[in-house]
C-alpha cells in the first residue's frame, strides 16, 4: 500500500454526517478534539422526508450548549402547535390549548423537517472548523488496545486515539464490531406522507389524533404540522395490501378523505414503515475505543420522537467521555471513562425502546383488555377528562425518566 492509503493519526474520528454524527463532531470541536468525519455520501445529497421533525427542549438546550444560538435558531425556523386534539371514531376526546411559548426561552419543542437540522448543524460544524471527508464510506474497523484504525470504500486507512459510530440503521462500525441488535418489530404497517402546507390558505396548527377514523374505515390517522409542512401517519390494518395504500395512486385515494383534496397535489414523501425496537448489545468494543450513537446503537418506533432526540443526547455524552479519557494519562482509568459512558446510553436506549414499545402497545394492543380499556377510555372521557388525556398521551409513551434525553457526561 502507498503512504497515501495512511493518513495521520487523529484523536478523534465521526463515522456518518447524520444528526448524530454532525452533533458528535460540534460537541468534539467545544471541547477543543480536533475531528475528521467519515460520510459515505457526497456532500450535496439530497436526504428524503421529513422524519425527525419533533425536537425537544431538552434537545435545543444540549445544542445550545455546544454551539451558542443553535437551539434558539433551530426553535425560531420551527413551529410550535398551539393545540392538541383527540378524536374516536370522528368524535372529539380530548383538547388541550397551549399559551404561546416566551419567546426568550426555549420552547417546549419545535417542529421542522430534519433536514433543516442537519443544515444548521453541518454549518456549524463548518464554522467551529471540523474536516469532513465525503464519499468515504467506512468498509472495516479494528481496535486494539492503543487505538482504533478504520477502512474507508477506496483502502485508505485512518487511525486515531477515538471513534465515534454514527453510521445509522446499518452501521457498517456495529457490524464490523460483530455487536448484534436486540428487540422486536411492530406488528402493523404505517404509512407516512408528507404534504407541503398552502401558504395562501392554511390548515389551523393543531397536532391531530384520530382513533379509528371513520372515513378510512376506522384506521388510526395523526396529523403533525412542522415548518412548512404536514405529516400524515396512516396506521394499517392486518392484511391491509400495503402498496394499495402506499402508492401514488393510492395515496390518491385515501388522503383527500381525510384532509382538503388540494393536498392530494402536495404530497412531497411517502413512506412505508414496520418500526423496528432495537438497542445495540455494547455501545462499544473490548477495548474502548469505539462509542456507538444515534441509529448505529438503537432503532425505535417515532411516536415519542425519541430516535434523533435521544441520539443528539448519544452523542454529546460520548464527545465528553472522550474529551475526559484523552486527558487522563492511566489507559485503565480512560477505559474505564469509555465504558461508564457506553453503560449509561445503553441503559437510556432501553428505556427509550421500552417507551416507544408501550406507545405501540397502546396503539396496537390486541388483547380484549387492551382494546376494553381504551373503548371505556373514549366513552368515559366526556365525563372524566384524565381519560381523555391517557388516550391522547398514551401514542407517546411515558414522559420522560432520568436517562432517556439526559446524560450525566
Ligand atoms: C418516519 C420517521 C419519523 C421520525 N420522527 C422522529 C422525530 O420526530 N423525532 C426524533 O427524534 N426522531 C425521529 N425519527 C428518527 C430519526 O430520523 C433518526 O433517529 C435519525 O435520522 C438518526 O440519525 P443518525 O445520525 O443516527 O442516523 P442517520 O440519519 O441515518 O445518519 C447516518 C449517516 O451515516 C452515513 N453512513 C451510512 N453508512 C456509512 C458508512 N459505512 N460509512 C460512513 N458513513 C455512513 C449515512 O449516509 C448518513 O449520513 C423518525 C424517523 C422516521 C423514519
Amino acid at each position: 500500500m502507498t503512504d497515501d492509503h495512511y493518513r495521520e493519526r487523529r484523536s478523534a474520528l465521526v463515522a456518518g454526517a447524520g444528526p448524530v454524527g454532525l452533533t458528535a463532531a460540534l460537541a468534539l470541536k467545544r471541547h477543543g478534539v480536533p475531528v475528521t468525519v467519515l460520510e459515505a455520501e457526497p456532500e450535496n445529497r439530497i436526504r428524503p422526508g421529513s422524519r425527525a421533525i419533533f425536537v425537544h427542549r431538552a434537545t435545543l438546550k444540549l445544542l445550545e450548549e455546544i454551539s451558542p444560538s443553535l437551539g434558539y435558531t433551530l426553535a425560531e425556523k420551527g413551529l410550535v402547535w398551539p393545540i392538541k386534539r383527540t378524536m374516536w371514531k370522528g368524535k372529539e376526546v380530548y383538547l388541550k390549548k397551549y399559551p404561546s411559548p416566551d419567546p426568550e426561552k426555549l420552547p417546549p419543542f419545535t417542529s421542522l423537517p430534519q433536514v433543516e437540522v442537519e443544515r444548521d448543524l453541518h454549518q456549524a460544524c463548518q464554522e467551529a472548523g471540523v474536516e469532513f471527508i465525503w464519499n468515504a464510506p467506512v468498509r472495516e474497523v479494528d481496535t486494539d488496545r492503543d487505538q482504533v484504525t478504520v477502512t474507508t470504500e477506496d483502502g485508505t486507512l485512518w487511525k486515531s486515539d477515538y471513534l465515534i459510530g454514527a453510521d445509522g440503521a446499518r452501521s457498517a462500525i456495529r457490524r464490523g464490531l460483530d455487536i448484534g441488535m436486540e428487540g422486536s418489530r411492530s406488528a402493523n404497517t404505517f404509512i407516512v406522507v408528507d404534504v407541503k402546507e398552502d401558504p395562501e390558505n392554511p390548515m389551523p396548527l393543531e397536532r391531530v389524533f384520530h382513533y379509528h377514523h371513520p372515513a378510512v374505515g376506522g384506521r388510526n390517522v395523526l396529523f403533525v404540522p412542522f415548518a412548512g409542512g404536514w405529516r400524515i401517519d396512516l396506521q394499517l390494518f392486518d392484511g391491509d395490501d400495503i402498496d394499495e395504500y402506499s402508492g401514488s395512486e393510492g395515496v390518491r385515494k385515501w388522503l383527500p378523505k381525510v384532509m382538503d383534496d388540494k393536498y392530494a397535489d402536495r404530497v412531497t414523501w411517502v413512506s412505508t414503515y414496520r418500526f423496528l425496537q432495537v438497542v445495540a448489545k455494547a455501545f462499544t468494543d473490548p477495548n474502548g475505543r469505539v462509542l456507538l450513537a444515534g441509529e448505529a446503537a438503537h432503532l425505535f418506533a417515532p411516536f415519542g420522537a425519541r430516535g434523533m432526540n435521544s441520539g443528539v443526547a448519544d452523542a454529546i455524552a460520548a464527545a465528553r467521555a472522550i474529551h475526559t479519557a484523552l486527558r487522563t494519562e492511566d489507559p485503565a482509568s480512560a477505559q474505564r471513562v469509555i465504558r461508564s459512558c457506553a453503560d449509561e446510553r445503553l441503559q437510556a436506549a432501553k428505556y427509550n425502546r421500552d417507551a416507544a414499545g408501550v406507545a405501540l402497545h397502546h396503539l396496537q394492543g390486541r388483547s380484549a383488555g387492551m382494546k376494553m380499556k381504551r373503548y371505556m377510555a373514549a366513552s368515559l372521557a366526556p365525563m372524566w377528562p384524565r381519560l381523555g388525556r391517557w388516550l391522547d398521551e398514551g401514542p407517546y409513551g411515558p414522559k420522560s425518566g432520568p436517562p432517556a434525553m439526559a446524560s450525566k457526561y
